[in-house]
């Protein structure tokens, strides 16, 4: 038997180092690929390339590499391949960028194929969506192809694997057929009645399923593959059997024993068979384990790369492409490769399709389980890269319930893309640029292993990346008006303020101080504190980019709600300078300062940080939604060089936000002292909404 099995992956320890800055990351993973490649030139006698200038390239790394090497060819081809039933999530990132990624470090293509199989559960608003985030990404995929492209192509297949002896349609139940696969309960395995059915007999019988004689469920084409072969066939006779037979029975029980080749079903025949592409042409649909592979192949795929799940399928996928010549028994060089990495699993949200639907639609308890919920259950075992559906959910067992059934549990967030969710839609929505995402998923490693994380990790990967690629600006979110009264009316200073002062290519704005003042109420006590060292009556305070300190004089407070309302303060060189220096913006009429806005501040939609494990079956989950999840601040001010850096966006300027539709979201900054900041999708020319993507600091508190 050929070495099918990828190398052992090398173990790399994810990059835990969220406050250090980018350069100094480039600079240390610089220090380690010239350390790796003076030890690998070492051992090889000299042979390896000296350590350049060029950054690591993670796709020719450890377990990536170790793919390429068993199949180096020049012509690297590669596929997404998702379902379009659905919102692509944080974990569908990874499957993206390890297609495309890899593809582009080997100089190859990556096609998005649409395993568009499943007539009854697709929409256009999925095929849109996956579109737009592939290209988000900064991929430009080879092609856009869809497995339903492909349906007569395939059908041609189904019946040459008949005509080989190697289909057979079948009428057995659901229950018969799991009999069949043997069991504690059903005894050792067992074909079934239609399992030697003669091709010409199953050719007419595939041909009637096809031409509408069969409801579903009354006709299913199998694959012959192991289930008709009997442990007496591999058993190991040790007086006589050669090395050579032992070694053949060995591999005859592996792949006798496997699930995934007992027999399982190339074509099903839907009630429900309206295609959105095909219409009503087809009345039988190919299953994915029929329809996967033989795609792959049409497609010119070199690499198949999927997550570990697809590992027991592997016999599968090459049986079947063996099975009609795409592929060379026992040997990678004709055809597709398969090889498996570990998933991208996030904890601390929930990803499961059904239960962000319940986020987003609200349910109802005790009701009857709809079509879908049953079908999901059936197909939820092929989902590829998502093994995140849990078919035990919801509806069909909180009847049970009496105490949950018919509560009605209102929407929690308020689309597929609230900020809130890890759908690769609400992640864009709420900031996370698109670079900083791909960097995260390759600082948890690909390799054999599953890569667990939690949310917050994410958090500082993207509060690190954005650190030197986003510009400054001062941001009040809760404004208390200050009035130097020692001022003239129109007095006025222009500062020029850089937008990064690290990085003097951001340029620089002018930055208006007046008379009017706002600064932020966490700024302010009204009694002193020698622990806070900010404005109080007796502490005067220093004002980022302006060039002298306030003072307080006296302040004023709404008597209904003890409210400060208005400070009276004095400006100029006379006020002794303050242990601290704050943030704020100034009213000009003449620069359109300052501009207001709403800011939503965004924490974790749930009080636990396991959410999956809340109890999704009688609506116990509603109890945990942390209310503090959406903060909105309605009377925020932003400092004018708002309306430059609104023009100037795409920040940072990446491949998939500059060349793609212009979003919102890409209008990115940093708010001094505050937190990082993008626009809304719901922002208009008149009305700035702000989503905050992280925090500063870790713990999201100032100091
Ligand atoms: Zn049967």
């Amino acid at each position: 038997m050929a070495d099918t099995e990828p190398k052992k992956p090398e173990e790399e320890a994810p990059t835990e180092e969220p406050k250090m800055s980018k350069r100094a990351m480039e600079k240390e993973a610089k220090k380690a690929a010239a350390k790796a490649a003076k030890e690998k030139a070492k051992s090889s006698g000299g042979a390896a390339k000296p350590a350049s200038n060029e950054p690591v390239d993670p796709f020719k790394q450890g377990w990536l590499k170790g793919v390429y090497n068993e199949k180096p060819v020049k012509d690297v081809h590669t596929r997404f391949p998702p379902e379009p039933n659905g919102y692509l999530h944080i974990g569908h990132a990874k499957a993206i960028t390890v297609n495309f990624g890899f593809a582009r470090s080997y100089g190859g293509v990556c096609n998005l194929r649409f395993d568009d199989t499943n007539p009854a559960k697709e929409e256009e608003r999925y095929f849109t969506s996956i579109k737009e985030m592939v290209s988000w990404l900064g991929f430009q995929p080879h092609k856009i192809t869809h497995s339903s492209d492909d349906f007569d192509q395939l059908y041609e297949l189904g019946e040459e694997l008949i005509r080989r002896g190697k289909g057979y349609v079948c009428h057995c139940s659901g229950e018969e057929i799991n009999k069949g696969r043997g069991g504690k309960e059903h005894g050792p395995r067992s074909v079934c009645e239609h399992w030697s059915r003669s091709p010409e007999d199953n050719l007419e019988d595939f041909r009637a399923m096809r031409d509408g004689k069969y409801k579903a469920g009354e006709a299913l084409m199998r694959m012959k593959q192991y289930l008709g072969t009997m442990p007496e066939e591999y058993k190991i006779d040790k007086e006589t059997d050669s090395a050579e037979v032992k070694k053949e029975k060995v591999k005859l029980k592996s792949l006798a024993e496997n699930p995934a080749l007992w027999d399982c079903a190339a074509y099903r025949v839907k009630n429900e068979n309206y295609h959105h592409r095909t219409g009503n042409k087809w009345r039988i649909y190919p299953t994915y384990e029929f329809t996967h592979c033989l795609c792959d192949s049409f497609e010119g795929i070199t690499h198949s790369l999927c997550t570990t799940e697809f590992e027991t399928l592997r016999p599968a996928y090459n049986w079947l492409l063996e099975a009609l010549d795409h592929k060379l028994p026992s040997s990678d060089e004709k055809g597709a490769m398969q090889r498996e990495y570990g998933r991208l699993n996030v904890e601390g949200t929930i990803l499961s399709k059904r239960r962000i639907a319940m986020l987003v639609g609200g349910t109802t308890l005790g009701g009857e389980p709809t079509t879908d919920d049953l079908a999901d259950e059936v197909d939820a075992v092929k989902l590829e890269e998502e093994g995140d559906e849990e078919p035990e959910a919801t509806s069909t067992t909180a009847k049970s319930a009496a105490s949950g059934t018919g509560r009605k549990i209102p929407p929690v967030v308020r689309d597929w893309d609230d900020p809130r969710l890890f759908t690769l839609v609400a992640l864009r929505r709420r900031g996370i640029p698109p670079g900083a995402l791909k960097k995260f998923v390759l600082d948890q490693g690909v390799t054999k292993a599953n890569a667990n994380t939690m949310t917050h990790n994410l958090d500082g990967t993207v509060r690190t990346y954005l650190e030197r690629t986003v510009p400054r600006l001062m941001l009040v979110l809760d404004p208390i008006k200050i009035t130097c009264s020692n001022l003239a009316d129109d007095y006025l200073e222009e500062r020029d303020v850089p937008f990064d002062p690290k990085d003097p290519a951001k340029g620089t704005h002018k930055v208006p101080f007046t008379k009017t003042i706002y600064i932020d109420r966490d700024d302010f006590r009204e009694e002193d504190d020698p622990d806070f060292f900010r404005l109080t009556p007796g502490q005067s305070v220093g004002l980022l980019n302006a060039e002298h300190p306030i003072r307080l004089l006296d302040f004023s407070k709404d008597t209904k709600t003890g409210k400060v309302t208005s400070i009276n303060a004095e400006y100029g060189s006379h006020v002794p300078a303050g242990k601290a220096r704050i943030h704020w913006v100034a009213e000009s009429a003449k620069h359109n300062s300052p501009v207001r806005a709403e800011a939503r501040i965004f924490k974790p939609l749930f009080k636990t940080a396991k959410p999956n494990e809340l109890d999704w079956k009688n609506g116990g989950y509603y109890d945990d939604v942390n209310p503090e999840s959406e903060v909105v601040m309605k009377d925020c001010m932003i400092e004018c060089g708002f309306h430059e850096i609104k023009e100037r966006a795409p920040w940072p300027k990446e491949e998939g936000e500059a060349n793609g539709v212009q979003e919102n979201s890409s209008v990115r900054f940093q708010g001094l002292r505050t937190a990082f900041f993008c626009l809304d999708k719901e922002a208009t020319a008149d009305r700035v909404i702000l989503n905050r993507i992280v925090s500063l600091k870790e713990d999201g508190g100032k100091k």
